[in-house]
């Protein structure tokens, strides 16, 4: 049989452009190769995985070798650079801290960093997961690191920057790895699949990548994993299988349940992940993340945010379409604080449920909001009614309504159905009463009235409220409120608080007949609130004395 060699070791880089996504580490260290000017400690921070220990041993090879590339690369020929390809090189000298972390393993260090390499110029000491080297043991290591032979250089690799002493942090050059992007890995994975003849799904890499968290050797071994599992056709569904991901064709499906307010098929689809041995707690941040990719999606700006492969990121934009800001911002919030509550929660599955359900009544087509719009339908005629009391004996009964509205679907209509006792419906009689609603009103009472609208939407519609709190309105013939605004996306923004805004402004006026008419135009965007010398006015109203300051400077206001 022949020997397996795990691709992770197999596809390990030989030289600094072979490593994958840390082009700006390298490329340091390739300049510091190429003029010859060696620090004698680094300090390699980052991640598992990305690459530290390579670029160690890469950069040994480089510095010893007998003739490196003008750019600073290892020729991987001669001797020197063949013994460290065989592993047999006497100029690298690896210590692992996490098992070595003793004074005494210190001690034998530095006794073998005085010796001076017999062949190549110089010795690499690469100290790994450096933070767990005991305090005494870092004292005693103190001492080489500040006057090294000239022969020594340090490379310690760590995990955890912040649990490195300042003594050794102010000692070392100091290079931050970054976690390597899910596009970088899934494209090492693709090539290192074509080199193996490995048949694959480009589907299934991003779902190894995005599961290695940024680590490429991660990624390696997962891929390995599979690819025996699968018999070397790694396709999507046997990435999912094997790395125990939630298909993230469940989540899209969850989606448009919730937009549809249908909160049986919700729960039914979450009851099917749990059957399929998914834990709640992973779920939920799966469905968090899948949220906060529509809300990338949402705007074309921040599409490029999504790492998912095309096909994918269609699917995506399409279902963002479907959705509002204002569902995604509110999704966000209930996932998010599910997620932060989890661990405190008693019965977990019912908290996630709770959350489900929480989700399905955002939509507008949810019994909730339609329940919601006519209690404030019926608060708000109820008030117009105690206002009108011209003849209370006369004032027709407010009716009770059994029937549930329409939209719904039948078992939780059922379920609804008792609930909708409390639902009161004014008489059509009644309506028509305010449709003769109109009272002349002023440019001033406008104002005015517009101020009662903008503090009552002030805790329902925080979006429609900052917006209409910083517009003024004009109001022109025929009871059309004219609205400055400076995008469409204003526009929309009062668009869907419409009804709240101009329920207030009739019932302060007195007025049904008020239309909204949007002057849509770059102008109306506010300027800031206060200019430089706006500031300084007020400034100088509390110590005179800046203003004389100011003159003698000849200062302006900038
Ligand atoms: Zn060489």
């Amino acid at each position: 049989m022949e020997n397996f060699i795990v691709s992770a070791r197999k596809y390990r880089p030989s030289t600094f452009d072979m490593v994958v996504g840390q082009k700006s580490i390298t490329g340091t260290l390739k300049n510091a190769v190429r003029t010859k000017q060696l620090a004698h400690a680094f300090l390699f921070c980052g991640p598992r995985g990305v690459g530290k220990t390579t670029c160690a041993r890469i950069f040994s090879k480089t510095i010893n070798c007998e003739n490196s590339t003008p750019e600073g690369e290892a020729c991987n020929e001669c001797e020197s650079c063949q013994s460290f390809n065989e592993s047999r090189s006497y100029n690298i000298h690896e210590l692992d801290a996490a098992s070595n972390n003793s004074v005494d393993d210190i001690r034998s260090l530095i006794e073998q960093v005085r010796i001076p390499p017999q062949i190549g110029t110089h010795s690499v000491y690469i100290i790994d997961e450096v933070h767990m080297l005991s305090s005494a043991a870092f004292n005693a290591f103190l001492k080489t690191l500040e006057e090294p032979p000239s022969h020594a250089i340090f490379v310690m690799a760590t995990t955890e920057k912040h649990k490195i002493l300042p003594t050794i942090l102010s000692r070392c050059q100091i290079f931050d790895f970054n976690r390597i992007k899910v596009k970088d890995i899934a494209e090492q994975l693709a090539y290192v699949a074509q080199r193996e003849n490995i048949e694959c799904e480009p589907a299934a890499l991003q779902v190894i990548a995005q599961k290695a968290d940024g680590g490429m050797r991660d990624a390696l071994s997962y891929f390995d994993q599979i690819a025996s599992f699968a018999d070397r056709n790694i396709t999507y569904q046997s990435a999912i299988q094997n790395l125990n991901v939630l298909d993230y064709e469940y989540y899209f499906k969850l989606v448009d349940f919730f937009l549809a307010a249908d909160i049986s098929e919700t729960l039914l689809v979450f009851n099917d992940i749990l059957n399929h041995g998914f834990d709640s707690q992973h779920f939920i941040s799966g469905l968090n993340r899948h949220i906060r990719d529509l809300l990338v999606a949402y705007d074309g700006k921040t599409v490029e945010l999504l790492e998912v492969t095309d096909d994918t990121k269609q699917q995506y934009l399409e279902q963002a379409k479907n959705t509002g800001i204002q569902f995604l911002f509110k999704a966000l919030q209930i996932t998010n604080q599910c997620e932060i509550s989890f661990k405190s929660t008693q019965n977990q599955r019912l908290h996630v449920e709770l959350a489900l359900m929480n989700l399905c009544n955002l939509s507008p087509k949810s019994i909730l909001s339609i329940v919601e719009k006519q209690t404030e339908q019926v608060k708000q005629n109820v008030q117009v009614e105690s206002k009108e009391k011209v003849q209370p004996q006369e004032k027709p009964k407010a009716k009770v309504n059994l029937s549930p509205p329409s939209a719904l679907n039948t078992s939780i209509g059922n379920v609804l159905n008792a609930e909708g006792k409390t639902l009161v419906r004014k008489e059509k009689k009644q309506v028509e009463d305010n449709q003769e609603r109109n009272a002349v009103f002023t440019q001033e009472q406008l104002l005015d009235a517009w101020k009662y609208m903008v503090e009552s939407v002030q805790a329902s519609s925080p979006l429609a409220y900052n917006l209409v709190n910083s517009v003024k309105p004009l109001l022109k013939d025929d009871y059309v409120v004219e609205i400055p605004l400076s995008s469409d996306f204003q526009k929309s923004t009062i668009e869907k608080a419409r009804d709240i805004l101009m329920s207030k402004l009739i019932e302060k006026l007195n007025n049904s007949k008020i239309k909204f008419a949007y002057n849509v135009s770059e102008k109306a965007r506010p300027k800031s609130v206060y200019t430089n010398e706006d500031k300084f006015k007020v400034l100088n109203e509390k110590n005179e004395k800046l203003d004389q300051l100011r003159q003698r400077f000849n200062l302006d206001f900038g």
